[in-house]
C-alpha cells in the first residue's frame, strides 16, 4: 500500500510552498484521495488521472480540509466525470455548498459502516476535534488509519493498534491548546501502540522533529513524498 503526501499542512500551507490537509492512498490499483485542503487539487492531477479515483474520504468539514473540493468541480465538469465522496452527514450550510453537485455521489458513513472497494475495505472511527471528525482505516495489502483532526481518545488508541501506519494530526507543540494532538501525545501514540506514525497536519511556522529525535518510529510527513506501508 502507498501513501503520498499532497499537503500536510493546517489551517493553511507554509509561505510559498505547503498546501493544506490531502492524502493519496492506493494499492493494487485501489486509488483513493483522502481530504481536499486549499492546494491539494493541482498537485493531485500533477499525480493521477482523477478518473481513476474509487473515491473521496473527508474526514470533517473544516475549511483546510475540504476547501479544493469547489474548484474540483469545474475539472469535473470537464470531463463530464462523476466521482463518490465518503463523508458524515451534517445539517449545515458548508455541507450543503461544498456537496450539492450532480457530479459528487455521496456515500454516508458512520462507525457502523463498511465498504470493500478493489480489496480494500475500509472502516471509520468517530474521533474528538471541534466538530464532527472521522478517522478512515484502509485494510488492504496493509494497514493504514488516517486520524482526520483530533484529540487523543481511547477510540484512536483502539484503531491505532489495528494499524501497520498511522498517518496523525500531532504536530502541535506543547503550549498548545485546543482540538489537535501535541507531538508528545504522538509519541505516546506510538509507544502505546506500537504503530509507526507518520505526523501531519504542521502548522506552517513550526515543525515538532526535534521532539521526535529518539524514536525511529515517529517522524514528520513530507510533502511530495510517497511512502510505501507494509504489513508487519
Ligand atoms: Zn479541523
Amino acid at each position: 500500500m502507498q501513501l503520498t503526501v499532497l499537503g500536510k499542512y493546517g489551517p493553511y500551507g507554509k509561505a510559498g510552498e505547503g498546501a493544506a490537509s490531502g492524502y493519496l492512498v492506493t494499492d493494487r490499483d485501489f486509488r483513493f484521495l483522502c481530504d481536499m485542503g486549499s492546494g491539494v487539487l493541482s498537485r493531485l492531477i500533477n499525480v493521477i488521472d482523477v478518473r481513476q479515483l474509487d473515491g473521496i474520504f473527508i474526514s470533517h468539514l473544516h475549511y483546510d480540509h475540504t476547501s479544493d473540493l469547489l474548484p474540483f468541480r469545474y475539472l469535473l465538469e470537464e470531463l463530464e466525470h462523476p466521482v463518490k465522496i465518503f463523508t458524515h452527514k451534517e445539517d449545515s450550510a458548508w455541507y450543503r455548498i461544498l456537496f450539492s453537485h450532480p457530479l459528487f455521489e455521496i456515500v454516508d458513513i458512520d462507525e457502523n459502516t463498511e465498504f470493500e472497494i478493489r480489496g480494500v475495505k475500509l472502516t471509520f472511527y468517530k474521533m474528538k476535534h471541534a466538530i464532527d471528525n472521522y478517522a478512515i482505516l484502509f485494510d488492504g495489502t496493509a494497514k493504514l488509519l488516517y486520524t482526520g483532526d483530533t484529540q487523543y481518545n481511547e477510540k484512536l488508541v483502539e484503531a491505532a493498534k489495528r494499524a501497520d501506519l498511522v498517518l496523525a494530526d500531532c504536530s502541535k507543540p506543547d503550549v498548545f491548546i485546543g482540538a489537535h494532538m501535541k507531538a508528545t501525545e504522538g509519541l505516546k501514540l506510538q509507544e502505546e501502540t506500537g504503530a509507526e506514525i507518520l505526523a501531519t497536519h504542521l502548522a506552517p511556522d513550526f515543525s515538532p522533529e526535534n521532539l521526535f529525535a529518539g524514536n525511529d518510529k515517529i517522524s514528520v510527513a513530507e510533502e511530495g513524498k510517497t511512502y510505501t506501508v507494509r504489513h508487519k
